[in-house]
């Protein structure tokens, strides 16, 4: 659990000795399966927890979540929607199960992504964009068995809606059972795809079911897919950064003298004020 309103695991950095910066420019990615919270008056969620040096990227398939942080931002996003905060030089937030969906309680299932931040931008000021599932680029197939939500970048032709600090592109893509789709992506970038729902086939030899994570190699420039059933998926792509990374708790840097200062930093206050 992340506080009492988040039941993840965790896809990367973790296990299977697969370095940290496998997926640069993403280096945390954890995964709410989907479950029914029951309901409560008081929301579940983590409360208040300093960021620098990088973004956290929620991504709500089921359930809403509410976010406040001390730069004086906030939102609640639903299905389809997405909160891409740049934590950067500092700030403090808090998440937690939206009121009206608390109360009520059901389905939740979420994605948070740590998207790291090129060095020349890890000390930019805080920023926030609360992105609805309306605002996302839409794109489909001329049958309409293919639809695809982007949320960064550009698939044909078709633009994300969140700007981002580094190449990025960021899709949900919903496919009707038979339906077939390719992704051209450059073979440096680090590319994999979660199955929100359904099931899936890749290059007609891989499958990959509900709540499987596919992780590319990087020899290739195309992702053929097929679903087997009606399937969602949620694919990332990225230009590696390739640059030094020391990580501790809730900071993301280059150096471990830079860490020591956001200690400092967070312990003097500096990051602002947040009420809990
Ligand atoms: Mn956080």
């Amino acid at each position: 659990m992340v506080g009492d309103g988040f039941r993840v695991h965790n896809f990367f950095p973790s296990g299977y000795n697969i370095p940290q910066d496998r997926m640069s420019p993403f280096f945390l990615m954890d995964y709410n399966s989907k479950i029914d919270f029951s309901p409560r008056e008081n929301p579940r969620g983590v409360g208040v927890h300093p960021h620098r040096g990088f973004e956290t990227v929620t991504i709500a398939f089921h359930g809403k979540v509410a976010h406040h942080d001390s730069a004086g931002n906030s939102g609640v996003i639903s299905e389809g929607g997405v909160q891409w905060m740049t934590a950067g030089s500092g700030v403090l937030h808090k998440e937690y199960h939206e009121q009206e969906y608390s109360r009520n309680g059901g389905p939740f299932q979420m994605v948070q992504l740590w998207v790291n931040l090129p060095a020349k931008f890890k000390m930019t000021p805080p920023k926030y964009q609360g992105l609805n599932a309306d605002q996302m680029g839409k794109w489909q197939s001329e049958d309409g068995n293919a639809k695809v939500d982007v949320i960064a970048g550009n698939f044909k032709g078709t633009a994300g809606a969140a700007s981002t600090f580094s190449p990025i592109e960021m899709y949900v893509i919903r496919l009707k059972a038979g339906a077939s789709l390719e992704f051209d992506l450059p073979a440096d970038f680090n590319t994999g795809i979660l199955t929100v729902e359904g099931s899936v086939s890749y290059h007609d030899e891989f499958n990959a079911n509900t709540d499987e994570f596919a992780l590319f190699l990087n020899d290739g420039e195309t992702v053929h897919v097929t679903a087997v059933e009606d399937a969602t998926l949620f694919l990332i792509s990225g230009a590696p950064l390739n640059e030094p990374i020391a990580a501790h708790g809730p900071f993301l840097m280059n150096t471990y003298e830079e860490i020591h200062q956001a200690i400092l930093d967070f312990g003097q206050g500096k990051f602002g004020t947040l009420e809990d």
